[in-house]
């Protein structure tokens, strides 16, 4: 099992108030991940619980969900599938559009990653009010996915995103709050 704690890798997780904006609790990853214990133990935990899934696939969200998406990955040997930014694939995407609390952001994947009622498991550094991570599912779902079960580093309970990922039908898991 791993050699640390959740409770040791929320110790090295950077907590920077008031960034990007007054009132947020910023959690800076970069130092988990500049650990090398630190990256290890974590993207063991989140493989032992994508395993469990039984997951055909990993998705994570661009930017910090392709560290620890595409690691659980590798580490499972399952396909890695990057949830873009919009304008970043040299393709054709299927694309979502999704609200922010302050205006709209979108999201894209290439379409030939996913073959009809594949089992992808979502992974990211952090789920806040869960727009991303219902939004990324919503578009896994759309390509022919099925979207069971969701995996961060960190869950804010309190901004309420993973209730909003239970509501569809989406099991939610995190290493730390
Ligand atoms: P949300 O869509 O509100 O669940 O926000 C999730 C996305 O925004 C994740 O990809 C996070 O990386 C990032 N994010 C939101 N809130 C925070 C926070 N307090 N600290 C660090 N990252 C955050």
């Amino acid at each position: 099992s791993p050699a640390l704690t959740p409770d040791q890798l929320k110790a090295l997780v950077r907590t920077v108030p008031d960034w990007p904006a007054r009132g947020v609790q910023f959690r800076d990853i970069t130092t988990l991940i500049a650990d090398g214990d630190g990256l290890a133990a974590t993207i063991a935990y989140l493989a032992d619980r994508v395993d469990a899934a039984d997951a055909q696939m990993v998705a994570g969200m661009e930017a910090r969900g392709f560290i620890f998406g595409a690691a659980v990955a590798a580490r499972l040997g399952l396909g890695f599938l990057p949830i873009r930014k919009p304008g970043k694939l040299p393709i054709e995407t299927l694309g979502i559009d999704y609200a922010l609390e302050y205006g709209a952001d979108r999201l894209e994947i290439d379409p030939g990653a996913v073959t009809d009622g594949m089992r992808i498991a979502l992974v990211d550094d952090l789920i806040a009010t869960g727009g991303t991570a219902c939004a990324s599912a919503a578009l896994l779902r759309k390509a022919g996915a099925m979207v069971e079960t969701a995996h961060f580093v960190i869950d804010l309970p309190d901004l309420g995103g993973a209730d909003r990922l239970r509501r569809d039908d989406i099991a939610v898991d995190a290493l730390m709050a």
